[in-house]
């Protein structure tokens, strides 16, 4: 007997022994409470698991190689952010219109990584299983980087650029921002099945390569090698986080036929969900960056209609079909970014970063690249809006727009079959009325209605006069609302409104040599 313990013990452990020794085997039944009480979310959302072992972990990390992993990654990075900050890589991008995507991705995607950080914190402590709980730590702790590395990265830019300075602040106040922060909050105040569906599967398995491979070739094409460091850094871990997302849905669906419809219809709600977030990507694409590398439609068309479709191919043995209302986003792709550009244009005095009428050669591009749709729609309303501009004219939107109770967006999308006709749903729930941009938004609400009544919508806020600084009084005579608000926001001079005339702009010309006599003059 003894010789056998020795001999065991003197034996090394392979790859997947070790594995599993420091992973499953760290599970156990509780016996001071019962194990319902301790992973008490469990049940709820109907979800049957009738054995945690089943689980698949495809990369058989443990904690001590990831950290090691994860060290190597960081050093690298940080190194190739301090070489860019000595170097002034900011002046290295393609224009000063360009660091308005970061303002986005500063105020509207890092703290998504904090929120995604909590969630799968959350998910660690809450499943029974032992491989899923070790593969939630591990993205808990990636999100967390992903965070720091951005705002390290981005704060280069936010000595020089303006929109940057409270990113904390406006993520949780700013209108549009709360289009993102309510996708997570969903999320997260959902059961542990639902979070995992929702960001796993929903965000990162079907979408997040819309975010990161366009964007970040975009980074690259217009010299900001910064973000592309950063981008390709968290891609680095999204290989993990795409598999934790696959496999939860097959584990799920492979567990009970009683999960598929279940899991069915998250797929639906987090599918629409997440498309809609998605709006400031297709912007971001087709009218933010000045050198372009692909137009929002070929992203979609790739990265969803291509690969998401081979995706739920194979997902079909499992009785899964495609996201309902998928047939909407691809006739959408057509008009979705100028959908989206046309709305910040006319609301950029309340936004956190610069706009602009697009370009000849913006224009020309897009053209060029929905010709069934640009210059039979947006083409004349852009050079409407630049030809008021010429004459001093520029259009400001003061009145606050409807938004959508779920997604939170303004009602600006237009009709899935008529693209001269704003979308407009509604439902009644106990005596009120609530607006939808969409039919999946709509579907959404009407599902949890007693969750959607509670949204915190912006434009109520600001209506309700709950979008000021304690101590602002709105009866003083020649009160401004959209000033108190702006103020609320800790918007500071050259935040918001147009980038011509801008505070970026005169500094950008000024470093970069470019400011000539005869310059055209700025609008006041
Ligand atoms: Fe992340
Ligand atoms: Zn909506």
């Amino acid at each position: 007997m003894e010789k056998t313990a020795a001999t065991a013990t003197a034996k090394k452990l392979n790859m997947k022994e070790k594995y599993a020794q420091m992973t499953r085997g760290l599970g156990w039944t509780t016996t001071y409470q019962p194990m319902d009480k301790v992973f008490d979310q469990i049940k709820f959302e109907g979800i049957k698991i009738h054995d945690w072992d089943k689980w698949e972990d495809p990369f058989r990390l443990t904690m001590d190689a990831y950290w090691k992993y994860q060290t190597e990654k960081e050093r690298k990075l940080y190194a190739i952010i301090d070489a860019f900050q000595q170097n002034n890589g900011h002046l290295n991008v393609s224009d000063g219109r360009y660091v308005n995507t970061l303002k986005l991705f500063l105020t509207g995607i890092s703290p998504e990584e904090y929120s995604a950080h909590r969630l799968f914190a959350m998910l660690g402590r809450q499943f029974p299983g032992v491989g899923a709980r070790v593969a939630c730590q591990m993205q808990s702790i990636d999100e967390l980087r992903h965070a720091q590395t951005q705002v390290h990265t981005i704060s280069q830019y936010n000595k020089y650029f303006n929109g940057m300075h409270d990113f904390r602040h406006m993520h949780d106040r700013v209108w549009y921002l709360s289009v993102p922060k309510s996708y997570f909050e969903d999320a997260m105040t959902a059961g542990p099945f639902e979070a995992i569906t929702a960001i796993s599967f929903g965000f990162e398995y079907v979408l997040t390569n819309l975010i990161f491979m366009p964007f970040m070739s975009a980074a690259a094409y217009n010299g900001d090698m910064a973000t592309v460091t950063f981008g390709f850094s968290a891609q680095s871990d999204e290989a993990r986080h795409m598999t934790l997302g696959i496999e939860c849905i097959k584990f799920m669906l492979e567990q009970d036929p009683d999960n598929v419809p279940i899991v069915q219809r998250w797929i639906d709600k987090w599918f629409w969900r997440g498309y809609r977030v998605l709006t400031l990507v297709a912007m971001m694409l087709d009218y933010m960056v000045p050198k372009k590398v692909m137009s929002w439609k070929e992203a979609w068309e790739i990265y969803f209609v291509q690969n998401g479709g081979s995706l739920f191919n194979d997902l079909e043995r499992y009785g899964i079909r495609m996201p309902k209302y998928w047939e909407q986003t691809v006739s959408g792709a057509d008009r979705l970014s100028s959908e989206a550009w046309n709305t910040f244009y006319n609301y950029a005095a309340a936004a956190n970063f610069n706009t602009w009428c697009p370009s000849e050669e913006n224009m020309n591009w897009m053209s060029e690249k929905y010709p069934d749709t640009f210059d039979k729609y947006y083409r004349p309303r852009f050079e409407h809006y630049r030809e008021q501009e010429n004459q001093g004219k520029r259009f400001y939107n003061t009145t606050l727009p409807m938004l959508c109770q779920c997604c939170q967006i303004p009602l600006v999308f237009s009709e899935p079959d008529d693209a001269t006709k704003t979308c407009y749903r509604e439902s009644d729930y106990n005596g009120d009325k609530y607006h939808f941009c969409s039919d999946g938004c709509k579907d959404i609400f009407d599902y949890e209605p007693e969750k959607y009544v509670q949204a915190w919508l912006p434009v109520h806020q600001i209506y309700q006069g709950n979008c000021f600084k304690p101590g602002t009084d709105p009866t003083v005579e020649g009160f401004n609302p959209l000033a108190a608000v702006l103020d609320y926001y800790n918007f500071g001079p050259g935040d918001n409104m147009d980038y011509v005339g801008s505070p970026d702009e005169a500094n950008w010309l000024k470093w970069k040599g470019l400011v000539k006599e005869d310059a055209p003059k700025k609008a006041a």
